[in-house]
């Protein structure tokens, strides 16, 4: 078994792994008879498979490798800290180097007032803390009735029992329930649910349905709110542009705390450090994770704001921790990322080279005859597929069908895009360059004719 990492061929590797690896959100007996695609290598925004194919990554991975794979400079550091201190926890009044370096590096990162960092080990876990902490904070402030948080239906905060339950994905909830005192509100996705009215209408709409449950809940029972600035695997929803500051207003005017998840839209994604920056949104609290060490390095994080740290920090022990808060070596490696992010002046790059240029090919593509709407901000786009754009119609077959097509064809291209239902989604290294770009949009256009096509040819450019 010592030689799995070298020379096996790619069926015996497949046959190994549907005989014995159990993958997250899938279905295994399918996949068994198909056969995974395994990943050996990757530089950039580019995957070397087992068969030798170079596949373009337009996801980051899972979203997350915001500087590109490969970068060498990340095991280096990974190494020297092994060496100098594998492990050591931060519970019982110790700290060390890196947890204190990382700490005061995203505390200097963050908007103005969010000082402090409460680590985790990946963003699922990262909102678990969320949700003890916002409970604590109001039981000390002697509210402790304060325990209902209110969240968005296709949210995504993760999928522990905590985070899968703060998300609003039907299919979550269905596999193993869902903790108590979580409600969730509708999401401000125009294209889907916004019938006749305008993007602006509609996401004032949405947003007023907070307002709606805070008053149906009574505030004395309401902790927090929570919502990612743009939800990510929701299927890219950017929000009409008065959703965030109506949404802002009425967590002021009714003073719980807002919990913005950042864990895609964190450290470049949508063109700023936060997309609390890029939105507006001035949170008490951020999730952190993925971009925050680019995958290189399972790590996540809570930003707290001074006033909920400072509370949370003078009333005897907050009883909670993870093993690996602040794992040093996970930390040194986020801390290294975020160096190169900034030295090399990536989210510049972002707002001032990749954006402008992917949104002029991306916008494009509403020209396609399969494609509704084409959306981006920074680095994080959908296109919207539809039988009859004019109706903004949902296809016939079962939602996801044609996405999932889509998605076959760009996979068989040699592009990672992936599907939510019938959209398709992007969110590429913060670090690809046009000419990459240019190659990224003549795949995707390649796969939407194949896909248009198949469509054509069995019939399926039907509306619902
Ligand atoms: C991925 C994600 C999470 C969960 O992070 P994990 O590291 O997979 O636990 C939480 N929130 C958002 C917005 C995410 O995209």
């Amino acid at each position: 078994m010592n030689k799995i990492t070298n020379h096996m061929p790619t069926a015996e590797l497949q046959a190994l792994d549907a005989a014995h690896h159990m993958h997250p959100f899938t279905e295994n007996a399918a996949l068994a008879k198909k056969g995974a695609r395994i990943m050996k290598s990757a530089k950039g925004v580019w995957l070397t498979d087992t068969e030798g194919h170079k596949i373009i990554d337009g996801m980051a991975g899972l979203w997350c490798v915001n500087i590109g794979y490969g970068r060498t400079e990340m095991g280096d550091v990974a190494k020297r800290q092994m060496d100098e201190l594998a492990y050591y926890n931060t519970f019982f009044q110790t700290s060390h180097i890196p947890a204190i370096a990382l700490a005061a590096k995203i505390a200097e990162l963050a908007p103005e007032g969010m000082n402090h960092v409460f680590f985790a080990g990946s963003g699922s876990e990262a909102n678990d803390t969320n949700i003890r902490m916002v409970r604590r904070y109001w039981d000390i402030k002697g509210q402790s009735e304060k325990r209902i948080i209110i969240a968005r239906t296709n949210g995504y905060h993760g999928s522990t029992m905590g985070g899968g339950s703060l998300g609003g994905m039907a299919g979550i909830h269905a596999h193993g329930g869902k903790i108590a005192g979580i409600v969730h509100i509708g999401e401000p996705n125009w294209w889907e649910q916004g019938g006749d009215l305008t993007p602006e209408d509609f996401g004032l709409l949405r947003a007023r349905e907070l307002e709606a449950k805070i008053l149906e809940l009574g505030v004395e029972n309401v902790a927090a709110f929570i919502g990612e600035p743009v939800q990510g695997a929701g299927g890219v929803i950017i929000p009409p542009s008065t959703y965030w500051p109506e949404i802002q207003r009425i967590v002021d005017k009714y003073g719980i705390l807002l919990i913005a998840d950042e864990v895609i839209t964190g450290f470049g994604r949508t063109g700023n450090w936060f997309g609390s920056q890029t939105f507006g949104i001035k949170p008490h609290i951020m999730t952190i994770a993925k971009g925050l060490s680019s995958g290189y390095q399972p790590i996540g994080g809570s930003i707290v704001c001074d006033e909920v740290a400072e509370v949370l920090g003078s009333h005897g022990d907050f009883n909670h921790g993870y093993t690996y808060s602040g794992h040093p070596v996970a930390a040194a490696v986020a801390l290294e990322n975020l160096r190169i992010l900034q030295e090399e002046h990536v989210i510049e790059h972002v707002q001032n080279v990749a954006n402008p240029y992917l949104w002029k090919l991306w916008k494009g593509l509403e020209e396609h005859p399969l494609v509704g709407e084409a959306k981006l901000v920074g680095l994080m786009g959908s296109i919207a597929l539809t039988p009859d754009k004019a109706k903004r119609a949902k296809f016939a077959a079962e939602t996801g069908t044609v996405g999932y097509r889509c998605r076959e064809r760009c996979f068989a291209n040699n592009l990672i895009m992936r599907h939510v239902g019938d959209r398709m989604i992007i969110s590429p290294p913060l670090v690809i360059t046009p000419d990459e770009i240019d190659i990224l949009i003549s795949r995707a256009t390649a796969s939407l004719n194949e896909c248009y096509a198949g469509l054509k040819a069995d019939g399926m450019l039907v509306s619902a």
